[in-house]
């Protein structure tokens, strides 16, 4: 495929940070790909650069991509032979994963089947979703997630997801005299009240089939030495007792980055000891290198994936792939500054990842609906 025209321009994310979308045109017309932003960040991920930046940089690259590509691997061959870093530091890395996001939605429009069918997946993921927490200053846990068991259909999952969020909020409004049905970025609830609080709430109103899940960010309660809590400070083996604690007493199914992004061998403790999903956001930053070290000690048996810690469609490929190789869960996630592009959904559908993690109001409706529309479409 050869394009007739990038062009790149500023939009504004849901944070309300200017962001990057890229255009492409072709023979067949115009896609159009933007870049989210992370707030919690790991240290290991691609360098963003700023759009003033960006659109100095990119009339100096874009003759690159007038190539006849055959396939986005080429594409993304080309970003990285343009920078040879291993963080796009050169060129920006929110600049790679625009311009490759872009040429894998032309190469779907040039082969005339939506993005999830030219990736080659047709499973739809269970969401996981954040109805609490979530925001630096209130719970220590950045986020308290919902997840169903078993699902007969995403919409019949997130219909029931959005009623216990809609009930959440009543409850808090009684319990935390604070609460004034505040939202954070991702849209889930702001309350002050303490985690297990809110654990129990979520335990009472839940019913059979859904499980907690938890992110606790933990590289963010890290001071280099011990885990910074509010109300405590724990050392590793304490940060690991507290955490089996809260695995135990409220049957959580998921926990995200229950220790900081360097200790690899505290999640393979936690791993090898519940029965839980023990998931690496920050520790794997979508980098195939890192959880290769991770695999190498079992550190965890589920991986999150977001594209925008690693800068092209091909390497977050190749890291899913190797995650499913060594049966490790995949979940798709969104970031806490989002856009409206729905191409996250496409990504969890075509790379057959078992869960896909959201908001459940707001602005994240824009990928809760194209879930909807791809699952009515398979089946
Ligand atoms: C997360 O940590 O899982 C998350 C979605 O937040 P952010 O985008 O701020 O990293
Ligand atoms: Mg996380």
């Amino acid at each position: 495929m050869r394009i007739e025209d990038i062009k790149i321009r500023k939009i504004f994310a849901t944070n309300s940070k200017p962001t990057l979308e890229v255009e492409i045109k072709t023979k067949k017309g115009k896609v159009y790909s933007s870049v989210p932003f992370g707030t919690s960040k790991s240290k290991y991920e691609i360098v963003y650069k700023d759009f003033e930046e960006i659109s100095e940089i990119f009339p100096r690259i874009k003759r690159y991509f007038f190539e006849d590509f055959r396939d986005i691997r080429e594409v993304d061959r080309m970003l990285h032979s343009i920078d040879t870093s291993d963080n796009f530091k050169k060129i920006g890395g929110n600049l790679a994963l625009g311009i490759s996001l872009a040429f894998l939605k032309a190469f779907s429009l040039e082969e005339g089947v939506p993005v999830y069918k030219y990736l080659g997946g047709n499973t739809i993921p269970k969401p996981v979703c954040n109805v609490a927490g979530g925001w630096k200053g209130q719970s220590d846990i950045q986020e308290f997630l919902i997840l169903p068991l078993h699902q007969d259909s995403f919409v019949k999952s997130i219909d029931e997801i959005s009623d216990l969020y809609l009930k959440l909020g009543e409850i808090f409004s009684k319990k935390d005299p604070t609460f004034k049905f505040s939202k954070n970025l991702e849209s889930a609830w702001v309350t002050s009240l303490p985690a297990e609080e809110i654990l129990k709430i979520l335990t009472n109103i839940k019913g059979e089939n859904f499980v907690i899940g938890l992110d606790i960010a933990a590289s963010s309660l890290w001071n280099g030495e011990k885990y910074v809590y509010k109300d405590k400070i724990l050392s590793t083996m304490q940060q690991i007792e507290y955490v089996s604690s809260l695995i135990r007493e409220f049957k959580l199914f998921y926990v995200e980055d229950p220790f900081h992004q360097d200790d690899f061998v505290s999640f393979s403790v936690l791993t090898k000891n519940s029965k839980c999903l023990i998931v690496g956001d920050d520790l794997y930053a979508t980098n195939l290198r890192r959880l290769k070290s991770g695999l190498d000690i079992s550190a965890t048996n589920a991986v999150l994936v977001k594209p925008n810690q690693i800068g092209t469609v091909t390497d977050t490929i190749d890291f899913v792939k190797e995650a499913k190789k060594n049966r490790l869960k995949v979940v798709v996630s969104h970031r806490s500054g989002e856009t409206d592009d729905n191409l996250l959904s496409h990504l969890a559908v075509g790379l057959d990842a078992d869960y896909i993690k959201l908001g459940i109001s707001g602005e994240r409706v824009v990928k809760i609906n194209e879930m909807i529309r791809i699952e009515e479409e398979l089946s």
